[in-house]
């Protein structure tokens, strides 16, 4: 396989500002160096490109792909940079072609549900379309703000409701994708259903930009639910407030739309980052619910069962948030986590591992024996009710050399942990360039033999997004 490249030459940037236009091709230094990092905060998960192009329609999209494949240069596909796996970061160099100027929302059609948009459309935006037009867009990553919704398909993004309502891809019914040699492909469409051949649409979904670039997507929408209310419960141990999550979904009857943890480290982290106290900010974690249905009064009954378990599981109050201004006051310090803990810890490694919901509270009570073993501190915090933990390593002041022995160490005996009870490495931040070295330690051997061969299949010279998920040998 194809791994090393050709230089992106003055003729080469010539040929890709015809196809592109001028403002749209970036070769400043100065100005690539936006294009040479996400959020994976660590200074090893950044390099620079030779060049970046923004085009504007598909076409030009594939103007440039049939040209770095003739040419033999890598592309990396670049939505927002919000990534957590250095999964948009061009590693060899070459081209990254950003989806920043493709941010149309081509068509929003109530008739059948479903929305039409480029993939440079914030995650934000998709969801605020479809609620003037009375509908919903279920898909909730806490980038939304920031995110595009094609970054948010490449990753396959999970966020707060994938428990009632599915992560991205459930959403998504039709693509329209640019392939490693120029071809466009197109995928399903305005239809809920369809078994005519492989499902193509899931491949591509959660691929990282290793197998097409996204250009075109049918996002499905939802009826929007008419009520909403949000509980937070402090706990004073964190056995309690964890083994509450699995009991709350198998014991009440009830599908919460969001289930979410954090501990003190996060707690605290987060009232630093908002200059606020926090009631309970003693507590050992915060269990925090999210309902929504379409009658007040079963959603009130519901609530009160709900809260009910956390006494029952010796909660030690629960709050509740039944308006805009108090949700957003229960939900605000679980969604600046990611930056919040950066203030304490400006290096850290955020992990996103995954779990069957019933193993959630050992592998926690396993994950701080880590933390004591390794002399690591870390913070838990996550889509509990999904079995996702976003276990953050955090630097603190140790010195580089004692960070990055005890980390690997700590990170391998973790994944040990999580694979022994049936979990995962990655529950929806991906494998980028940050987890492939373990993957390839943990995933089942002839799955990765049978990724690496699509991958073959579809991009034989290897150019697009090279490095990431797994290397070719
Ligand atoms: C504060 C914060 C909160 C977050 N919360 C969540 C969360 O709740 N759930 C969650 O899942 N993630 C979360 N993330 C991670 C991140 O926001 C998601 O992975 C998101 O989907 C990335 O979208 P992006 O547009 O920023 O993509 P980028 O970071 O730009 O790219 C991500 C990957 O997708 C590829 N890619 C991007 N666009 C395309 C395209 N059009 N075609 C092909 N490939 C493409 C890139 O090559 C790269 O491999 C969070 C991140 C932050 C910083």
């Amino acid at each position: 396989m194809q791994m090393s490249y050709n230089r992106v030459s003055a003729e080469i940037v010539a040929e890709l500002t015809s196809i592109v236009g001028p403002r749209n091709v970036v070769v400043d230094p100065d100005q690539l160096y936006c294009y040479s990092y996400d959020e994976a905060t660590e200074s090893k998960w950044q390099h620079l490109p030779e060049v970046a192009v923004k085009p504007e329609n598909t076409q030009q999209v594939s103007r440039v792909m049939q040209l770095a494949n003739r040419e033999r240069i890598p592309v990396t596909p670049r939505g927002a940079g919000t990534g957590l796996a250095a999964g948009a970061v061009p590693f060899y160099g070459g081209i990254v072609l950003s989806l920043e100027r493709m941010n149309k929302i081509i068509e929003l059609d109530q008739a059948n549900m479903f929305m039409v948009v480029e993939p440079g459309v914030t995650t934000a935006e998709v969801q605020r379309c479809a609620q003037e037009a009375g509908l919903f867009y279920a898909g909730d990553p806490c980038s939304a703000d920031s995110s595009f919704i094609g970054g948010n398909i490449a990753t396959n993004a999970g966020g707060n409701k994938a428990i009632r309502y599915g992560v991205t891809g459930q959403h998504v019914f039709g693509l329209e994708v640019v392939l490693a040699n120029g071809e466009v492909l197109n995928l399903g469409g305005k239809i809920i259903k369809e078994v005519s051949g492989y499902n193509l649409i899931q491949l591509i979904t959660g691929s990282e930009g290793t197998l097409g670039i996204i250009t075109r997507i049918y996002l499905k929408l939802q009826p929007r639910p008419k009520f909403n209310g949000v509980i937070m419960a402090p706990f004073d141990s964190i056995p309690a407030a964890i083994q509450l999550v699995p009991k709350m979904i198998t014991e009440s009857g009830i599908v919460p739309t969001s289930i979410e943890f954090m501990d003190n480290v996060c707690i605290k982290a987060a009232e630093r980052f908002l200059e606020r106290q926090l009631m309970f900010n003693q507590a050992a974690a915060f269990v925090i619910i999210e309902l929504d249905g379409n009658s007040e009064v079963q959603l009130m009954t519901e609530m009160e069962m709900l809260a009910d378990q956390c006494y029952q599981n010796n909660a030690l109050d629960v709050l509740v948030g039944d308006n805009a201004s108090t949700r957003e006051r229960i939900w605000k310090p679980r969604r600046v986590l990611a930056e919040a803990l950066r203030v304490i810890s400006p290096v850290y490694s955020m992990e996103d591992i995954v779990v069957p919901i019933s193993q959630i509270p050992d592998t926690v009570l396993a994950i701080n024996k880590l933390s004591a073993k390794y002399g690591i501190r870390i913070a838990n915090f996550g889509h509990a009710g999904d079995g996702n933990i976003h276990t953050t390593l955090l630097k603190d002041n140790l010195t580089d050399q004692a960070w990055e022995e005890g980390k690997e160490k700590l990170l391998d005996e973790l994944y040990r942990e999580v694979y022994a009870r049936g979990g995962k490495i990655s529950g929806e931040h991906g494998i980028g360039a940050k987890r492939k070295d373990a993957l390839a330690r943990y995933v089942d051997p002839i799955a990765l033999q049978t990724m690496k061969a699509i991958k073959k299949a579809l991009d034989p010279n290897n150019i697009l997004n090279p490095g990431k998920i797994f290397d070719l040998e």
